[in-house]
Parts: structure tokens; C-alpha cells; sequence
């Protein structure tokens, strides 16, 4: 599966807002962003005067959730797609396929401090889904899956780092965790007022709908 592998913080300044994409970094002074939050490729914060088009207001909220959640245009397509044929608002639909990938329910869990380290290790079989092995990031998760650590991956360093920061970034009220067991329960499926990411999802849809 094709992916982004440039440099993520690069990706927070020209969206002008922090994506998280980093983990624990994220968190500290060492965030690029805190630092320097005007656009790739400028040598300085400028005041920029122009007026942004509808397109490309759409265009950056596009960007935005699909950089957020590690997705490239195709699949996002698919997802958007998907979307339209369910019922409800499709772009509060977009957003719920999306927070029920595995790769996304790990990182809300805490078992990774970001989508990325989780779509890496989701990948290497360290996790399961009601007890079966899966390695597919987009797996979508449905209400009453288990999802755990296989045993013998438990003592990663970095999965231990990332529960122990859990409580920092908290565990939507959609999913449980039982920090012990090294495992999550998807209690029900997310709503939009669960999804704490300040996206105008409406704005998607728009710039689908030309
Ligand atoms: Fe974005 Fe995180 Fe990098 Fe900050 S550290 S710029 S939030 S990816």
C-alpha cells in the first residue's frame, strides 16, 4: 500500500494547524509547529493578504483529514464514496468510516502514540481482533469487537510508553480500555460529536460534490 514517507511535520505547517502525527513530540516544545507555524517553504511568518478561493478552502479540509488519518487520495475516495451510499449525513459518515479503522481504535486506545506507529505495528500482527490475528490497518471495527495485544508483544517499549501517556490525550467514550489486559472494547460506534478533530466536514463534501 502506497504512503506518505516525507516529513510529517511539514505537513502541520502547510495545513496551519497541528495534525498530531508525531506521538509524544506532539506534546512538548519540540513541536515544529510551536516553533514555526507559517507554511513550508516561507522564510518567515508573513501576513498573507490574499483571499482563499472556495475550492481551495475545500481543498485544504481535504488534505487535512486525509493527512490526519495517514490516507492517500484514492482510498479516501473510496471512503467517500462509501459514505454517500449510507444513510445519514455523508459527511459526519466520512468521518465515522474513518475513526473505525484498526489503525485509528489502537492509537484512540493508547496502545500507539500515533496512527502511524499504529498502521506500523498493526501491520507486524502484534495485534488481535477478537482474538484473531489481524494485520490490516483499514480493518473496520464494529460494536463488541476485542481488540488486544498478542501476549508476546506486550513488552514494547513504546507500546508501554504510549499507555502510559494514554490518560493525556484520553479514550473516546465509544471505545473501553482495560489498561491491564492490554485490551479494548468497542462499546459502540462513534458518533460525531465523539470525534474531537476540528474539521468542517461539510466542506468535503462540497468540494466532492462539483
Ligand atoms: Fe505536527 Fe506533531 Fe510535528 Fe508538531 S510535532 S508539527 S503536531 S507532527
Amino acid at each position: 500500500m502506497a504512503r506518505y514517507t516525507g516529513p510529517v511535520c511539514r505537513l502541520c505547517r502547510r495545513e496551519g494547524m497541528k495534525l498530531f502525527l508525531k506521538g509524544d513530540r506532539c506534546y512538548t516544545d519540540k513541536c515544529s509547529f510551536e516553533r514555526r507555524s507559517y507554511p513550508p517553504g516561507q522564510h518567515g511568518p508573513v501576513q498573507r493578504r490574499e483571499k482563499y478561493s472556495d475550492y481551495r478552502i475545500q481543498l485544504r479540509e481535504k488534505q487535512k483529514v486525509k493527512r490526519i488519518y495517514g490516507i492517500l487520495e484514492k482510498q479516501f475516495r473510496l471512503y467517500y464514496e462509501h459514505a454517500e451510499r449510507m444513510k445519514g449525513i455523508t459527511g459526519t459518515n466520512l468521518l465515522i468510516l474513518l475513526e473505525r479503522r484498526l489503525d485509528n481504535v489502537v492509537y484512540r486506545l493508547g496502545f500507539a502514540s500515533s496512527r502511524r506507529q499504529a498502521r506500523h505495528w498493526i501491520r507486524h500482527g502484534h495485534f488481535l481482533v477478537n482474538g484473531r490475528k489481524v494485520n490490516i490497518p483499514s480493518y473496520e471495527v464494529d460494536v463488541g469487537d476485542v481488540i488486544e495485544v498478542r501476549e508476546k508483544s506486550r513488552d514494547i517499549p513504546q507500546l508501554l510508553e504510549a499507555l502510559q501517556t494514554v490518560e493525556r490525550r484520553g479514550v473516546p467514550d465509544w471505545l473501553e480500555l482495560d489498561k491491564d489486559n492490554f485490551r479494548g472494547i468497542v462499546k459502540a460506534l462513534p458518533t460525531r460529536e465523539s470525534i474531537d478533530i476540528p474539521i468542517q466536514e461539510q466542506l468535503i463534501v462540497e468540494f466532492y460534490s462539483k
